[in-house]
């Protein structure tokens, strides 16, 4: 099949791609438009938490897709009730509510503790989110967020999101007044670099925001469904936050998300939130089968075996060529290197031949990991060998 830039012309330009198309997945594996492969390692940036096109999923949409795609989110459907018992069951939250994206499952726990903050706390509304966070690309989460520059984009911004520094527990107290509602936060910053808030420094916020009454709020949209080597990253901390959003990994690659809240939190009234997808059954059908996946017995050591496994390989690379080590939390990982050659180093190993791979730069000195979580122990071995390779090729 052939491709060139010009044939791609009618799509609107959000970012530079490279010039070749995806035409089929399996597991770690992509194939392009020329049939070369490429073992994968960004996995829709976390997305395919069971890998390209998983059996479980194929089955799901199929079966679901020939008996009921959509009734309207004004009547109930099995598969969304389904999910939702087994999401509250395994988690201290007692309601959900589905969502398309981690951007809007992340709007409607801002609307919640707004709303909230009406009821409880005469109108508070700011939620204290951090430095280089990401919480999505609507307007509200662009402002939530605390990336560099996003302040002035689209300015003005939504207004009520004073930023604190990660692991900073002072610089949360300095923000809170009358008009505070909640924090709000990543467990693991993902797109700011692989960066984990601490266990203590949770519960030291989950104790400081119950004191002076304010609502946590995790961001789960990148650490949930497993990623971290938990079902929910919060369980590391032993906390229970007050309100937790999923996406990426729920849907292991269909538009799926979550918002998640404990009962004396969910205080929507009739119409303050809805949406014409949500909830539906071919989508939640989805979430069903990745979430009876991801909890089989046995699934989360796999991950943490490979984690292990991908840590120790990480450090053994970072000895070898003079790096700074690495960091993460379960299937989430990142190397951190002593020079600015993170974009040499993807765009190389995507081009390298007869078979590519596919890596993610966030930083310039940095590399980030998210395989599916079903990756196998040959996989990670093989990924780490051919980085060595693609390293010794740039550095010599
Ligand atoms: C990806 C991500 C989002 C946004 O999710 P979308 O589905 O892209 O809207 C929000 N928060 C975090 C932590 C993310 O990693």
């Amino acid at each position: 099949m052939k491709f060139s830039q010009t044939d791609a012309n009618a799509l609107m330009e959000i970012t530079s791609r490279p010039e070749l198309m995806f035409v089929r997945g399996s597991g770690s594996w992509l194939e392009d438009n020329n049939g070369k492969r490429y073992l994968d390692f960004i996995q829709g940036w976390a997305v395919n938490c069971l890998g390209h096109c998983p059996a479980p999923v194929v089955k799901a949409v199929n079966e679901q897709a020939a008996k009921l795609i959509n009734p309207s989110p004004a009547f109930y459907n099995q598969p969304s009730i389904e999910l939702a018992t087994r999401l509250a069951g395994a988690s201290c939250f007692d309601r959900i509510f589905f969502a398309n994206s981690g951007a809007e499952a992340n709007e409607g726990a801002i609307k919640l503790a707004r709303k909230w903050g009406q009821i409880n706390r005469k109108g508070a509304y700011k939620i204290i989110t951090f430095d280089h966070s990401f919480h999505g690309r609507t307007l509200a989460t662009m402002s939530a967020s605390g990336k560099p520059g996003w302040d002035k984009i689209f300015a003005p911004q939504v207004d009520g999101f004073p930023k604190a520094d990660l692991n900073d527990l002072d610089s949360v107290r300095a923000l809170i007044d009358d008009q505070t509602v909640a924090v709000m936060l990543e467990p693991v910053q993902g797109e700011g670099g692989v960066i984990p808030a601490t266990a203590e420094f949770l519960r030291e916020l989950r104790r400081l925001t119950q004191e002076r009454g304010l609502l946590l709020i995790v961001d789960e949209v990148q650490t949930g469904m497993g990623r971290t080597g938990k079902l929910f990253a919060y369980e590391h901390a032993g906390i229970e936050p007050d309100i937790m959003t999923l996406g990426k990994g729920i849907g292991a690659g269909v538009p799926l998300a979550a918002l998640c809240a404990r009962e004396a939190v969910s205080c929507f009234k009739h119409g303050d939130q809805g949406g014409t997808y949500n909830g539906n059954p071919l989508m939640t059908a989805v979430g069903v089968a990745v979430f009876d996946t991801l909890t089989a017995p046995g699934f989360m050591e796999s991950v943490n075996a490979r984690a292990d496994q991908l840590s120790r390989g990480l450090n053994e690379l970072s000895a070898k060529w003079g790096m700074k080590g690495e960091r993460g939390q379960g299937l989430l990982r990142a190397l951190i290197m002593d020079r600015d050659d993170g974009t040499a180093i993807v765009d190389a190993a995507r081009e390298a031949l007869p078979e590519g791979m596919l890596l993610n730069s966030p930083r310039p000195n940095l590399l980030r990991f998210m395989p599916a979580l079903n990756v196998s122990a040959d996989e990670v071995a093989q990924m780490l060998q051919r980085l060595d390779a693609v390293i010794k090729q740039l550095r010599g």
